[in-house]
């Protein structure tokens, strides 16, 4: 017996009227668990009517009342995290400590959007000229939308809707297909906190009800967060709709350890950095430079007991459990494909979990984790984002062989290196051409009140997540110039005002 979902318009969870469906999995069983429905052109036409006919009384409810609505969707996160996780990991697959992260990340911006007030004050110069004072402000765009992956159900849906709803817009989240309950979960918390309805709707679908959102003209600006492939697609595709767009795409992170790195740090941060989630993480470490042959021995021998000895299990296996399940049968047969193409390669699996079974759950799409060494740059495996627990070794003979590898790669989300030496992480921080670097940190995902962005292949478009970008990207600056007395008499004047 599986349950139909919903969408969530003006305030209400309603049922989906196109008569399509995609199946919403279990992945530690294989079984479907639900079915969710894939939205019309019409449907969208209905969610962004009632949000357009929401917004300008929201646009008018002073930011105060805004960020309160913010206060109290953070205490309702609170009273219901064991909810939202058992729900997340039942159709994401990661264990529940990792589903209450992936809430809490959320959490995080709506508690930054707390400050909106702050946030959305102006500028003003008094005496820009004589009687001439001059005042921006900024204002909502009116109703912008996000469509979101399935890595992380209830954090990105928050880093988009949070700040544009705080900035005073009605927003249309289309969240991803595979893991759609948390969102419209969230989209109910919203309402219980006090937003009035219409300004979150919450509509899933696949591509039919993202191009409805691409070229329907009342939406003002699209926030993306996926794959490379679709974040390009959308991008341009916005953008020749007139929209103000930012695409976030994929990864391929690169961790640089140089021989004088604590190794014990270094594979403690490249096991849960690399497995963590099942590696299906944009921030996920999927390569490993180890500087030196000497530092790479001395990585791979402590590394790969690690890494056999991880625990994999289904998320109602308890606290005990490192991962869970990949999020599809596809995406499991993508991740076997591309470990086998490694082995074709030449690359050295020096940890296979190609033959993992879980016992109990055969059906369920578990992937062993996998370790390879002597990767090189030429390869698929090395190129291709695998998002699986696949983690990648290459070796470099120099810091500036290791600095040339994370800097040709095309992705530039994220990027980390292990060293005890001030000056080689110094230079690594300025020159490297890559969003987000930790140094002594593997997974460098900043915190809500700065903001969060790749570089190259994995980030389109300007500004960046949550943090104040997100309220620019919101919001849209309008600057007055006003002259009183109104009096003053100064001629015609037929050139352009200057302050000369
Ligand atoms: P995806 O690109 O398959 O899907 C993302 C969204 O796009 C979903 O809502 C989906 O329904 C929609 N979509 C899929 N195919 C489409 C099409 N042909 N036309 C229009 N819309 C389409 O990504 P995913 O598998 O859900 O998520 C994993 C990817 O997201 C990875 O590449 C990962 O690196 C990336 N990611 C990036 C970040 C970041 O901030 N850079 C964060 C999380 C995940």
């Amino acid at each position: 017996m599986t349950d139909n979902l919903a969408h969530f318009i003006d305030g209400s969870l309603v049922d989906g009227t196109s008569g399509r469906f995609a199946d919403v999995f279990n992945p530690a069983t294989g079984e479907v668990q639900a079915k969710v429905p894939l939205a019309s052109r019409e449907e969208i036409d209905s969610a962004v009517a009632s949000a357009k006919a929401a917004q300008p009384a929201w646009a008018a409810t002073n930011p105060q009342k805004r960020a309160r609505v913010m206060m109290n969707f953070v205490a309702l996160l609170h009273q219901n995290m064991d909810i939202l996780a058992e729900a997340l990991s039942s159709e994401h697959g990661k264990t529940i400590p990792d589903a209450k992260g992936d809430v809490i990340r959320g959490l995080e911006v709506a508690e930054f959007c707390i400050g909106a007030p702050h946030l959305l004050k102006g500028e003003y110069t008094e005496g820009a000229g004589p009687g001439i004072d001059m005042y921006s402000m900024r204002q909502p765009l009116g109703v912008v939308a996000g469509i979101t992956p399935f890595n992380f159900p209830a954090m990105i849906p928050m880093w988009k809707f949070c700040p544009a709803i705080a900035a005073g817009n009605a927003f249309i989240l289309k969240p991803s297909e595979r893991d759609p309950s948390v969102p419209l979960m969230l989209a109910e918390l919203m309402q219980q906190a006090g937003l009035p309805n219409g300004i979150l709707q919450v509509v899933n679908g696949d591509k039919e009800a993202v191009d409805a959102i691409l070229e329907h003209e009342d939406i003002q600006a699209i926030g993306f967060v996926g794959s490379t492939p679709i974040a390009q697609y959308i991008y341009s595709k916005g953008c020749e709709h007139g929209k103000r767009v930012q695409c976030f795409g994929g990864a391929k992170n690169h961790m640089i350890i140089m021989p004088d790195a604590d190794m014990d740090q270094a594979v403690d941060a490249l096991v849960g950095a690399g497995y963590g989630a099942a590696g299906e993480r944009c921030m996920a470490i999927s390569v490993a430079v180890p500087v030196g042959q000497e530092t790479a021995d001395r990585l791979i021998e402590k590394l790969a007991p690690r890494v056999e000895a991880l625990k994999i299990g289904p998320f109602t296996a308890g606290d005990d459990v490192d991962f869970g399940p990949v999020v599809t049968a596809e995406a499991k047969t993508r991740v076997l494909g591309l470990v086998e193409r490694g082995v074709e390669e030449g690359a050295k699996l020096v940890v296979d979990g190609r033959d993992f079974k879980m016992q109990g759950y055969e059906d369920g799409f578990f992937v062993g984790a996998c370790l390879f060494d002597n990767v090189t740059k030429d390869m698929d495996i090395y190129k291709t984002e695998i998002f699986g627990p696949v983690l990648s070794t290459v070796r470099a003979e120099t810091y500036e062989e290791a600095l040339s590898y994370a800097m040709d790669h095309e992705y530039g989300n994220g990027t980390a290196i292990f060293t005890r030496d001030g000056d080689t992480a110094r230079d690594f921080a300025n020159r490297i051409n890559i969003g987000m670097v930790g140094i002594n940190v593997p997974i460098p995902v900043p915190l809500a009140y700065h903001t969060f962005g790749g570089w190259k292949k994995s980030g389109f478009g300007d500004l960046n997540q949550h943090g104040p970008d997100a309220f620019r990207f919101y919001t849209r600056t309008k600057t007055v110039t006003s002259r009183w007395p109104s009096g003053i008499k100064e001629g015609a004047d037929f050139s352009i005002p200057t302050m000369g």
